[in-house]
């Protein structure tokens, strides 16, 4: 298969890379000083591309490369794939499901946690020799509280597993009340956030959950809530978030995702009752080598005529 032109979109994960080398004719598209002319002289030797949740196969991409037979993605979110482009030329898609979940659901209990225990200003008051003026101020309790959750898929349904053993009760929001389950179904975000203390974020970013959180749930999630996003920037609206922290109106915010990453609010900065984190949910050790053995899966099976391993197209 090495001479089968892949083109690798962003850096991602330095054993991919090197798979993905070894096995294939690979292009590295973020070392092109100019991408148009790189375009122009090797489209015709592309044959997939390998995006994530970064960089995708965007409609003006999948159109550049005449070649294109699959999109091999490194990350379960395809809100960075046209989806719909990809259909209307055949081309395939895969993604990352199922190994990942463990790695985002135990983060969003971990951020639970952070912003109600306050866990990193307690490290803080440590590090910086406080403790030894005084005792750390009382914080919340985590146990027991209620969950609500946007989106009970894969990850979603992790985290209400997780958070049941926490003595959580567990309520959802999905397009669908789910026939399979007994936690409590609410037929709109805002009324799942006014029935939550802590509401998590965990359904697919797609133009209908755009800003699924806005100033209405906010509000009605209210100053004693908790707002935990493991799912994706644009599914908050971000200006609103900002406000109803800093005016109080909002307990707190576990945040692993952002509208415009790495760019993050400097509102928040200053904010004791907010966790923010660089977009870490999958990213451990295991995880990521599990993710990329999927998407040289996925690509082998292609290049081999075999059944995807894990196709979303
Ligand atoms: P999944 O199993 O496909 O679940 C997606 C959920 O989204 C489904 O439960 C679906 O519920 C819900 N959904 C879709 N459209 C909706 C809508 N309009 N309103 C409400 N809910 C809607 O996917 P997953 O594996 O759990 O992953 C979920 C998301 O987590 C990914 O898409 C990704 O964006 C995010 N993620 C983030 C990280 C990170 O690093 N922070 C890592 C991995 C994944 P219904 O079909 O029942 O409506």
């Amino acid at each position: 298969m090495d001479a089968i032109g892949v083109l690798m979109l962003c850096p991602m994960n330095n054993y991919l890379e090197q798979e993905l080398d070894k096995r294939f004719n690979l292009f590295r598209y973020w070392t092109q000083p100019n991408q148009t002319e790189f375009l122009a002289q090797h489209a015709d030797s592309i044959r997939a591309v390998v995006g994530n949740s970064t960089a995708g196969a965007s409609a003006d991409l999948i159109d550049a490369l005449p070649k294109l037979e699959i999109v091999s993605n490194f990350s379960v979110g395809l809100d960075k794939i046209d989806l719909t482009r990809c259909k209307e030329k055949g081309v395939r898609v895969t993604n990352t499901p199922d190994v990942l979940t463990d790695d985002v659901a135990d983060l969003a209990i971990g951020l639970m946690l952070a912003v109600l225990r306050r866990i990193c200003q307690c490290d803080k008051y440590v590090r910086s020799g406080a403790w030894k003026l005084g005792d750390f101020r009382l914080t919340t309790k985590f146990s027991g509280k209620r969950v609500g959750i946007i989106g009970l898929g894969r990850i979603g349904l992790a985290v209400a597993e997780r958070a049941e053993a926490f003595d959580c009760p567990v309520s959802y929001y999905s397009r669908s009340k789910k026939a399979d389950t007994n936690y409590t179904y609410y037929g709109s975000v805002a009324e799942l956030a006014s029935n939550s203390d802590v509401l998590v974020v965990a359904c697919a970013l797609t133009p209908e959950t755009t800003h699924v959180v806005n100033r209405e749930v906010l509000d009605a999630l209210g100053p004693k809530g908790v707002l935990i996003n493991i799912g994706r920037g644009p599914h908050v609206d971000e200006a609103e978030l900002v406000s109803a922290l800093v005016e109080g109106r909002l307990g707190g915010a576990g945040l692993d995702v952002f509208e415009k990453e790495p760019q993050v609010p400097e509102e928040l900065f200053g904010l004791e009752n907010v966790v923010l984190l660089p977009h870490v949910a999958s990213g451990t050790e295991e995880t990521r080598i599990a993710m990329a053995d999927l998407v040289l899966g996925n690509l082998e099976a292609h290049f081999s005529s075999k059944a995807l391993l894990t196709p979303v197209v």
